[in-house]
């Protein structure tokens, strides 16, 4: 009879396609919960007192993250707080801005949600319906990508953050990989890692615990945690380059499902290379418009509101 590898339960709940390990409800959840304090350790993201805002969406992936940093929280190794970021979608984010907070509230978690509107003067939506994206809609999530970056750095400084925690799991490393190699930019590859590493102190240290977790997983954690969760999808994601390197790693795994993990590995092993060669981080300044680091003279959001003709 088919039973749990490591305390004999006959109700499994996952059979890994990596490993082969078969695990019952309770060993998933607290191997999982293992697996990615370990990698905390590992890679040295958290040390005692950080100070740590955690970007939450109300999606899966933010919600098990804040679960499990809200274990360091309660044994006082870290201090935590929750950031959602309301870019201005209509009929998506009103629902995740909803199931953030009751999760916050739930563990005593602070909370704030930051807007679009309030650090740039639009929403998503205004950004992409007015004449300002005259290339079409399929770039949402880059312009979305930049602006979000913009804000959590600046609302880190704004709390005194020390680190930002974020819920990029294997699946969405694994595509940031393959899809920046795909388009030659290299530039990007040499910043993909668990943890950015930077000289510049406008900077605040980005940790990505979850990297190594795949999506599958972190949805049957949230299953078996019975979380609260944010589970729609956004409107603009399906039309997203992202999406269709996604969905072409997807099937490459049903065949061969270590292949996440062997793009992350290969990947981690050139880093350093691709880094001593490429890397420009040493003539990072602040934008001569924001005041937020930037290799440029302007930082990515000012320019794209200069190209748009914007204050
Ligand atoms: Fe932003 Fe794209 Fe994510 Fe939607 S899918 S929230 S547009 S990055
Ligand atoms: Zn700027």
């Amino acid at each position: 009879m088919i039973s749990c590898d490591k305390c004999g339960n006959p109700n499994i709940i996952i059979k890994k396609k990596q490993s082969g390990q078969k695990l019952c409800k309770d060993c998933f959840i607290k191997s999982t919960q293992k697996k990615v304090l370990k990698d905390i350790r590992k890679y040295d993201l958290l040390k005692k007192g950080d100070y740590v805002l955690l970007g939450l969406s109300g999606g899966k992936d933010s919600v098990m993250l804040l679960d499990i940093l809200n274990s360091l929280k309660k044994r006082n190794i870290i201090d935590l707080m929750a950031v959602t970021i309301d870019e201005g979608i209509c009929g998506y984010r009103e629902e995740g801005i909803e199931i953030a907070a009751r999760n916050a509230k739930k563990l005593g978690v602070e909370h704030r949600v930051v807007t679009f509107k309030e650090y740039f003067g639009m929403t998503l939506d205004d950004i992409i319906s007015k004449n300002n994206v005259k290339e079409g809609r399929r770039n949402a999530c880059t312009y979305c990508g930049v602006f979000r970056r913009w804000i959590f750095n600046r609302v880190a400084r704004e709390e005194g953050a020390t680190k930002i925690a974020t819920g990029h799991n294997l699946d969405d490393e694994t595509q940031s990989i393959v899809m920046n190699y795909l388009e030659g930019n290299i530039q990007n590859l040499t910043r993909i890692g668990v943890k950015s590493e930077t000289r510049n102190s406008r900077f605040t240290i980005k940790i990505k615990p979850l990297r190594e977790i795949p999506e599958k997983e972190i949805a049957l954690y949230v299953v078996a945690r019975e979380l609260d969760v944010h589970f729609a999808g956004c409107p603009y994601a399906g039309e997203s380059f992202r999406a269709e390197v996604g969905n072409f790693i997807k099937q490459l795994s049903n065949e061969h499902p270590t292949i996440m993990y062997s793009t992350l590995r290969g990947f981690d092993k050139m880093k350093p290379v691709l880094k001593r060669e490429f890397s420009q981080e040493s003539i990072v300044g602040v934008c001569e418009n924001c005041g937020e680091p930037t290799a440029a003279r302007l930082c990515k959001a000012c320019t794209f509101f200069k190209d748009w003709g914007a204050e």
